[in-house]
């Protein structure tokens, strides 16, 4: 049999915010298509209507638009297969859902939702199965007239699947291997329902990644007590030669491993589990984004690509080419992954140095901006010098201002602890000296200026500590920043003198 074309979708039902766990089963989709020269497919599975939500796909489209995950077709993509919402394909799943009923394969039932419960209270774990299901209002109980009857006359039904009990079903997955289940153990799933005449995401997930031509199923682990399920489906449909290959990522853990991630876990220790800020329509509450949060999109794909899979060697620094190079399913583990989101700190950290100063710097403009700081004033080899001296010091661009903010305003107090350490009776005097000295000094570069104020120190017997970090005190207003002469350089001769006048003044 020829090889199929690589085909894999992203398929997200447009309920709210992406969770963290989407992008990364949306991200090893992406990997695995362009690995293969397959396609990336975006179809939206919005049949069931309680639960859409306004905003949700164009935010999850926003999400991807960010991390640099491309799709190939989908919704608001286009491609030969579509319409790709699910929504829009309803004649084509009442086709099917016909197919299913006419081969016996499914049935009608009519019970309320009213005589579901009174079951439920009636048969202790009751369960919609061929042990119970010839004891229900259906058509496999009812007259054929009063069945056609009562679908005439508009009553409401559900179609459902009928299993057969007692069967071992195979699940051969590419991460878990054979996963065998007992079908008794399975219920007569409801795949359509007449109230909106919608299927439920079992058959649309089915008809659709048939009808596309999928051929691997990449999804949450989540999905997995599903699968067989979907298994006896395209076996009910005469489309076993094409079933799509099962791969199911593991969970994502909470940081300290036990228990799967939720929102709270963020909320509690101060991470996103979103790609971007949500604000929920319903609630009005607003939920931190990693886009906000001032990660780099590059440094979340690479933290993401790491949980639950890995290159097989201890390789923690991908580009996303390299990703698409190094990928492999089979690299993938069974157990959940912890999400170590202070991992994630430290790539965003590793990112921010392999970025170019000039791009840092881009970035920075708004965080100077949202200080007060006229960016104008600045040309960017200016920002560019800063940020090559303080970067490596950061995890996030906004901490930037923490550690650069003396390059834009002139200290107007100083660190009362560094005052006490640093500055004392002779100070005022030995200042005013140095004031001096670096008047004299022509060539007010790092080197030539540090060689010259060293020499001073030396000839006068001054103390070097002593002298170098009152000079600091003044000029950056504590004892802390980058080395002296490459601010003072950056500042320039009459600013850095200014400073040093002001602090005599004030610290007398
Ligand atoms: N609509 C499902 C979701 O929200 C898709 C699951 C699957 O990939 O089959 O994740």
């Amino acid at each position: 049999m020829a090889e199929r074309k690589v085909r894999v979708r992203f398929a997200p039902s447009p309920t709210g915010a992406l969770h963290i766990g989407g992008v990364r089963t949306a991200l090893y989709n992406y990997l695995f298509a362009r690995q293969h020269g397959g396609d990336l497919v975006f179809r939206i599975e919005d049949t069931d209507s309680n639960r859409f939500v306004p905003g949700a796909e164009e935010y999850i489209l926003e999400s991807f638009k960010w991390l640099g995950i491309q799709f190939d077709e989908g919704v608001s993509f286009g491609g030969n297969y579509g319409p790709y919402r699910q929504s829009e394909r309803r004649d084509i799943y009442k086709k099917y859902v016909k197919v299913l009923l006419d081969s016996g394969k499914a049935y009608i039932a009519f019970d309320t939702p009213e005589e579901l419960d009174a079951k439920r209270k009636e048969i202790p774990n009751f369960q919609y199965d061929a042990s119970t299901r010839m004891s229900m209002r259906n058509s496999l109980t009812m007259p054929q007239e009063e069945v056609d009857r009562l679908v005439a006359e508009g009553k409401q039904y559900v179609v459902r699947f009928k299993i057969e009990p007692d069967e071992d079903v195979h699940v051969d997955d590419l991460i878990r291997g054979d996963v065998k289940i007992n079908s008794s153990i399975l219920d007569d799933k409801v795949l359509y329902k007449s109230a909106d005449e919608l299927p439920t995401y079992h058959l649309a997930n089915i008809v659709d990644d048939h009808l596309m031509e999928i051929s691997h199923v990449i999804r949450g682990e989540e999905w997995l007590p599903s699968a067989p399920l979907h298994v006896l489906l395209y076996r009910a449909f005469g489309w076993e030669d094409t079933m799509p290959r099962f791969a199911h990522l593991p969970l994502l853990l909470k940081p300290e491993g036990n228990g799967k991630l939720s929102k709270r876990d963020g909320d509690r220790l101060g991470f996103p589990v979103f790609p971007l800020e949500w604000h929920d329509p319903k609630t009005g509450e607003v939920s931190s984004g990693y886009r906000e949060s001032g990660y780099l999109p590059e440094a979340v794909i690479n933290f993401l690509a790491l949980l639950g899979w890995n290159p097989g060697n201890d390789q923690e620094l991908m580009s996303m080419d390299e990703l698409v190079n190094l990928f492999d399913l089979n690299h993938c583990s069974k157990a959940g992954a912890k999400f170590d989101y202070k991992k994630g700190i430290w790539f965003n950290h590793e990112y921010i140095l392999r970025k170019s100063d000039e791009e840092i710097a881009a970035l920075f403009k708004p965080v100077l901006e949202a200080h007060g700081v006229a960016v104008h004033d600045y040309t960017d080899s200016y920002l560019t010098k800063v940020v090559s001296l303080v970067k490596g010091r950061v995890n996030f661009v906004k901490e930037l201002w923490e550690q650069a903010r003396f390059f834009f305003v002139a200290p107007e107090t100083y660190a009362e602890k560094d005052v006490k350490k640093r500055w004392n009776a002779d100070t005022p005097r030995i200042m005013d000296e140095l004031a001096g000295v670096l008047e004299g000094i022509g060539d007010f570069t790092s080197k030539p200026s540090e060689d010259i104020v060293i020499a001073w120190i030396t000839e006068k017997g001054y103390h070097l500590g002593n002298v170098m970090n009152a000079f600091r005190l003044a000029v950056v207003g504590e004892c802390k920043g980058p080395h002296m002469f490459d601010i003072t350089e950056l500042l320039g001769k009459e600013e850095t003198i200014r400073r040093m006048r002001r602090a005599v003044e004030v610290l007398k």
